[in-house]
């Protein structure tokens, strides 16, 4: 493209650069230009056309890196979506290989792909090199009878807005006024409805945001020949020439294509916007008017009363929320108006407004929209616009994708409305996304958590744990059903028998049928994929009904004569509790016969199936090795004051354990875990292979010795009773943690540590924070206002409902197992005890987008359609599930990332719009999942 060419498409009468300044065509400023080159603004403007191959002619550099980056979406074919590129090599450039390359490239596109057409971009290198691609198009289009066009837009020409320009040109001379546009399929027009033919342009449809608007211009009769070029195909660009009248939407640099339009083929247009219910409805009057249809002007007025009452009436509870907010527009162009309209709308005050690349009819419209005090910010420098943003007080900065990342680390609200984006803004119901979106930004607590100084470099550094702020009460309600469907619940004996496989060669033995506990070995070798040595008493019929004392103490002996444990654990079930079993006289029984095994502890644990669950029964055993195995020791003696005792409770992982005491030990402390599966569970392997007891875990010497701990460090409200014990025997003192993930509860507990070491945090543990508020910040778009449904046990539920509500998630549905006291104090509206049904029912009801749960939740996920979080008890359906890290700054920033990626995977995008026009049209035939399609509105 020569001097001259390119100077006439930045000559546009229609644009008001050419009156003015030409404040959108600025040279590029080196070392200060942050903006895409022409090929970037060609390629933006054409790859929409769904069922085209586009070609990039050029080194990896110009494609590699750019394809399928576009929000862009179509409602059928997804050829755009393909990355073709020639990928030139040195050779092919030094021994002027380019245009044979391009030929076989163009001939691989149409024999692999058949496309519609195929679109050549020329970039630097072989316009730097003089290749002629128009000659290489035309007879690579001769020779397979395929449309070859050729885009002449090397990316030195200039900026992506003649990059655009280019597009609209090679349109114009090659494509547009080609073909006819097909005939209106019988019975797609209304009765008595005038149909018009009319052209969008400079409609990208971002995120599918135009399929909010489409349902309109069927109701209205308006068939859309072409959306230049979101969602368009080739054949509908064609017939352009034929529309009766044209509206460019948000993009003056394609105003030359609705120009020329109007020169060549008396095709009226006019500009307009779609974000913003105000814009929308002056779109559409738009075309009424410009069509001088005053049937179609009626109809309009009616659909538009009608439009404006149901969105008004769903915007009026978001925009209380959004109402005196502050918004800092920085989008430039068209959008600069348009949305500080659509702000508007909303009642948020907008402070300033971007003008990076708009014309003196943009900042006239502005300056009618926000008065003569409206702050217009052409600089795009990032640090003065944060300044601006400052000293305009505002709340969030709306602008595109260049901005996020800045804006987000220095800890300010942020709504994205670049071209990448994958939601959509556009038309009524745009609005209530746009409007649900801002209010989930601004109001999500993130932002006050990543604000605050750590507490230990408060001026008046804390002493003890800071209390977590108190909720209302939620109500808690239990499910009276008869029939419990899809228990979420397991037994305590199954809870009592796993603090014993956390201590070092020990044997758990449930006295009670050899079933119960050949499910239950069953069930924690599924979950932790390890052996796992758990033994029975197997009570039979006979020793059911007469008594099974000699079985228990058979069991015991037997046991100590093959395994050789250090310690059993005798955990009491369903049956033997409900027989009756007098387990401490059947002990004194085993001691008096068997006097040969003394050095073997025994503790017995009393645990119903009839009562709790997994957790309780946990507590129990953890209360039970606390009475038997710590002495009741006078306090005031020795303590060590590097050693802390961690009460661990069920619902720590071995992921959790060993992130735990390297968190200890990060200062200088030595962690004693009660009970310890991060060393016995985490699956490893050792010398001697196979071992009938516990692969590792705390020491029975260990647990002896907790009185000479500095400080008891407990974690989970339902060991509450064992720290009680524990502290009662020893007088350590203790401290509390109802769990540990978040920013708060990791702060509480690091500011603790800091409190018994009497040292400084250490420097990993400050980068850990920060790491975890830039995840707060990332993903605060995503799970601000996410609707969750969570199962799980009392101690995990209030550790994922607290770091939930933290990031701004609601949850709308929450079951647990059994009663606690710690449930009063979560941070949810009701709580129900009961089972996975009652999870599914109140997720269905709450519109839950995500569901944490066990691995029994897979199937309703799927039924539910959304993805499943694994946690709790059991996880058998992936592999490592039991080894993850939930608490600590890297657990919890890798719950977030986990969060955003499972919402992010099921995002529901606006679902893909057919109009009547198209039936009988080879779109129509093109594949179209139509099952969430809205319904077409009637005229
Ligand atoms: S400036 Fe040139 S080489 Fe760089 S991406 Fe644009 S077209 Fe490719």
């Amino acid at each position: 493209m020569n001097a001259s060419e390119l100077k006439a498409l930045q000559d546009e009468p229609a644009c008001a650069h050419n009156r003015k300044s030409k404040s959108g065509c600025v040279r590029a400023k080196p070392g200060a230009t942050q903006g895409g080159c022409a090929f970037d603004g060609a390629r933006n403007a054409l790859v929409p056309i769904a069922d085209a191959a586009h070609v990039v002619h050029g080194p990896i550099g110009c494609a590699g890196s750019s394809w399928d980056n576009r929000g862009s979406r179509s409602s059928g074919a997804g050829l755009y979506r393909i990355g073709m590129t020639t990928d030139l090599s040195e050779m092919d450039v030094i021994m002027g290989r380019g245009e044979k390359r391009l030929f076989f490239a163009i001939r691989q596109a149409i024999e692999t792909h058949h496309p519609a057409a195929v679109f050549v971009y020329t970039t630097c290198v072989p316009a730097l090199n003089g290749d002629d691609v128009p000659a290489v198009a035309k007879a690579a289009s001769a020779r397979w009878g395929v449309p070859v066009i050729p885009v002449d837009c090397a990316g030195f020409y200039g900026n992506k807005n003649l990059g655009n320009r280019i597009a609209g040109d090679v349109l114009l001379r090659h494509v547009i006024g080609t073909r006819e546009p097909d005939p209106a399929p019988a019975g797609a027009e209304h009765p008595g409805i005038r149909r018009h033919d009319v052209n969008l342009i400079g409609e990208w449809n971002v995120g599918g945001e135009f399929w909010n608007v489409a349902p309109l211009f069927d109701a209205l009769g308006l068939r859309i020949l072409c959306t230049l070029s979101g969602d368009a195909r080739f054949r509908e660009v064609q017939t352009m020439h034929r529309a009766e009248a044209s509206m460019v939407v948000c993009s003056k640099a394609m105003l030359p294509v609705a120009r020329r339009l109007q020169e060549e083929n008396g095709i009226p247009f006019f500009e307009g916007s779609f974000y913003g219910v105000e814009e929308t409805s002056a779109a559409l009057r738009g075309f009424a008017r410009a069509l001088g249809d005053s049937d179609l002007s009626a109809r309009t007025e009616a659909l538009i009363a009608r439009e404006e009452a149901a969105i008004h009436a769903r915007l009026a509870p978001l925009r209380r929320r959004l109402a005196g907010k502050r918004a800092f527009v920085f989008t430039g162009g068209y959008k600069s108006w348009s949305i500080v309209s659509a702000m508007q709308d909303l009642g948020m005050t907008v402070v300033a407004t971007g003008t990076e690349k708009s014309t003196e009819e943009d900042k006239a419209r502005i300056l009618a929209l926000m008065g003569p005090e409206a702050r217009m910010i052409a600089d795009n420098d990032q640090v003065a616009l944060l300044e601006a943003f400052h000293e305009c007080r505002a709340d969030i900065m709306i602008a595109g994708d260049r901005y996020i990342y800045p804006t987000l680390k220095a800890r300010l609200p942020f709504l994205d409305l670049d071209h990448v984006r994958c939601v959509g803004y556009a038309g009524y119901r745009g609005m209530l996304e746009l409007a649900r979106n801002l209010v989930a930004a601004i109001h999500n607590p993130v932002w006050r958590q990543v604000r605050e100084i750590p507490r230990w470099q408060a001026p008046q550094r804390p002493t003890g744990p800071i209390p977590m702020p108190k909720p209302a009460a939620p109500a808690i309600v239990r499910s009276n059903k008869p029939l419990s469907v899809n228990p979420l619940k397991v037994s305590q004996p199954v809870g009592a028998s796993l603090p014993f496989l956390g201590i070092a060669r020990a044997m758990p033995l449930e006295h009670g049928g050899r079933g119960c506990t050949s499910f239950n070995k069953l069930f924690f070798m599924r979950h932790f994929r390890e052996p796992i040595p758990l033994q029975t008493t197997a009570m039979d019929q006979v020793v059911t009904v007469m008594g099974a004392d000699d079985n228990l103490v058979e069991a015991l002996r037997t046991i100590c004569e093959i395994n050789r444990p250090e310690l059993i654990g005798l955990i009491t079930t369903g049956l033997s509790e409900t027989q009756g079993a007098d387990i401490q006289r059947t002990l004194r029984l085993f001691r008096e016969t068997c006097p040969q095994y003394l050095a073997t502890a025994v503790v017995p644990v009393s645990a119903s199936d009839a009562l709790g669950c997994l957790e309780t029964g946990f507590a129990a055993a953890v209360e039970a090795i606390v009475r038997h195995l710590v002495p009741d020791a006078p306090h005031g003696k020795v303590r060590s004051l590097r050693q802390v005792t961690v009460l661990a409770s069920a619902m720590l992982t071995p992921g959790d354990i060993e992130a735990i005491k390297e968190w200890i030990g990060a200062f200088g402390l030595q962690a004693v875990v009660v009970p310890d599966i991060g060393d016995s569970l985490d699956g490893h392997l050792i010398e001697q292979g196979y071992s009938t007891l516990t692969y590792g875990g705390v020491g029975r010497h260990q647990i002896a010795r907790l009185g000479e701990s500095a400080a008891t460090l407990v974690i989970g409200a339902s060991l509450d009773r064992a720290a009680d014990l524990l502290k009662a025997r020893t007088g350590v003192p203790d401290y509390r943690f109802e769990g540990l993930m978040g920013l708060d509860a990791c702060d509480a507990f690091t500011q603790v540590l800091a409190n018994i070491a009497n040292t400084q945090v250490p420097a990993t543990l400050e980068r850990q924070r920060s790491q975890l508020l830039d995840a707060m910040v990332d993903c605060q778009f995503q799970l601000g206002g996410a609707k969750v449904a969570v199962a799980a046990d009392p101690d995990l539920l209030g550790a994922l409902s607290r770091l939930l509500a933290d990031q701004g998630m609601e949850t709308v549905a929450a079951v647990t197992t059994t009663r606690s006291p710690l449930l009063e104090r979560l941070p949810l509206e009701r709580i129900t005890i009961g089972d996975l049904e009652d999870l599914e029912r109140q997720a269905g009801e709450g519109d839950a987008q995500l569901l944490i749960a066990n691995s029994h939740g897979t199937e309703i996920a799927a039924r539910m359609g959304v993805q499943l979080l694994r946690a709790g008890f059991p996880i058998h359906d992936e592999a490592g599930a039991h080894l993850r890290q939930w608490v600590g700054y890297r657990g919890s920033r890798q719950t977030l990332f986990e969060l955003n990626n499972r919402l992010t995977a099921q995002y529901r995008m606006i679902p893909p719009y057919r109009s009547r026009f198209w039936e009988g049209t080879p779109r129509a035939l093109e594949v179209f999942d139509s099952s969430h399609a809205p319904e077409e509105r009637q005229p």
